[in-house]
């Protein structure tokens, strides 16, 4: 069926072929009066790609690895079209749903000529966070959570948004935020049993189906890390500030505390339908029938667990890579994604992923990261540490 394509905003949606790429098609297919794809991207799945653009006749398509085959004459290819795409002038918001520190150029180019970025690629704020802020200011773009922890904190905070604190949304009246964490597949297992997972093992997340690299990701509590970062850059939140609550049912999506001890969460039946769909209509709602419903009995119970941080140290690594600031959260970033990638190419032991990002950040953590090549250069002096640590 042809999706019914008229004067809407328009989305380039990048990563188009990913877990969060498929979920916005088909959340942007139910809305053909509001919203229209005019650019899609992907790294290396041409098929992919190519059967999404039957859906969307009329995107502009890029592929970063095109290959040996020549791509259709109207597809782009090579890395420039993330940033062609990221600021396609028939875009009115840009979805990243790129995975990785591949995605920070495309979120910089988008909000510095004033889009809106729907931010799935969470490792653009968290590699390049002070640069986005900077490049928000000067170009007039925004950034709306897809992740659905911050989306929770964006709908909880509705009305307490503005003023002239830190961060891309400054926060007014609030004293804390809780981000919860499912706890992943290894929440019971004790940490000798946890370092020798294997691939299978780890894959299995209990609450969410997500492309591989984010599974790993919960797996580790790598993620639950980016996403304490990507908080303090998006509300400006001191660290101190921000806690993580393990809940194993992920129904409660994250909760905001008041200054008048007053706290607020967000619930929902585990899906990426609606952070999709509120971070492309935000601040409104749109009237959606895709979204499971909830229902608060047979979701019982809802339990709350401490974080184990004996058996997952990478959280605390990656929040200290925070509060060190400079170019030690990009090193995190950077050693995670090689670390990770080999743990699935079975050339590391699950147990080497917070060790060799300990290893790294031991080294590279003080690097300058002031500018994007400053940050690049620590990402790659990560990347190749990572890639030989035996
Ligand atoms: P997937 O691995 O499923 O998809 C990644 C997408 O990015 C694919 O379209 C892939 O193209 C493309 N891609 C991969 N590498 C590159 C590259 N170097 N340059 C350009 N494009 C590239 O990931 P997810 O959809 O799971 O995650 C995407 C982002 O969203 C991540 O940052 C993740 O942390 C975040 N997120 C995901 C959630 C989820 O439910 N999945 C929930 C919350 C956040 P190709 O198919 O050709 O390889
Ligand atoms: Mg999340």
């Amino acid at each position: 069926m042809k999706v019914r394509v008229q004067g809407r905003l328009g989305i380039s949606l990048l990563g188009a072929t990913g877990s969060i790429g498929e979920t916005a098609r088909r959340v942007i297919a139910r809305h053909p009066d509001r919203f229209r794809i005019v650019a899609m991207t992907a790294n290396r799945d041409r098929a992919k790609l190519a059967a999404a653009a039957v859906e969307w006749p009329e995107a502009r398509l890029g592929l970063v690895e095109p290959g040996a085959d020549p791509i259709p004459s109207q597809w782009c290819g090579g890395r420039a079209c993330l940033v062609a795409a990221a600021t396609d002038p028939d875009a009115h918001i840009v979805l990243n749903a790129i995975v990785g520190a591949a995605g920070l150029e495309a979120t910089l180019a988008a909000v510095g000529v004033g889009k809106r970025v729907a931010l799935a690629n969470k490792e653009s704020l968290v590699v390049g966070g002070a640069l986005v802020e900077r490049a928000v200011k000067a170009g007039g773009g925004e950034i709306i959570p897809v992740d659905s922890e911050h989306s929770a904190l964006l709908q909880c905070l509705t009305g307490r948004i503005g003023g002239p604190g830190p961060g891309l949304h400054p926060v007014q009246g609030v004293r804390r935020m809780v981000i919860t964490a499912s706890g992943g597949p290894f929440r019971t297992w004790d940490a000798a049993r946890i370092a020798a997972a294997t691939r299978e093992d780890a894959l299995k997340h209990p609450t969410w189906a997500m492309g591989r690299k984010i599974t790993v990701d919960s797996a580790t509590l790598v993620n639950k890390a980016l996403e304490v970062i990507e908080a303090h850059v998006l509300f400006g939140i001191p660290y101190d500030r921000i806690e993580v609550v393990v809940h194993p049912q992920s129904i409660v999506h994250s909760m905001v505390e008041f200054d008048d001890g007053s706290v607020l969460a967000q619930l929902g039946v585990p899906s990426m339908e609606l952070p999709v769909l509120y971070a492309l209509s935000h601040p409104d709602r749109v009237a959606d029938a895709g979204v499971p419903r909830f229902d608060p009995v047979a979701s019982s119970p809802l339990t709350f667990e401490p974080v184990r941080h004996e058996a997952f140290p990478a959280l605390a690594l990656g929040v200290a890579a925070g509060r060190t600031g400079g170019a030690a959260p990009a090193v995190f970033n950077a050693a995670n994604e090689v670390a990770v990638s080999r743990f699935l190419d079975g050339s590391l032991p699950f147990g080497a992923i917070p060790a060799s990002i300990d290893r790294a950040l031991d080294r590279l953590g003080g690097m300058a990261g002031k500018d994007l090549s400053s940050l690049l250069a620590a990402d790659a002096a990560a990347r190749s540490l990572v890639q030989e640590y035996r």
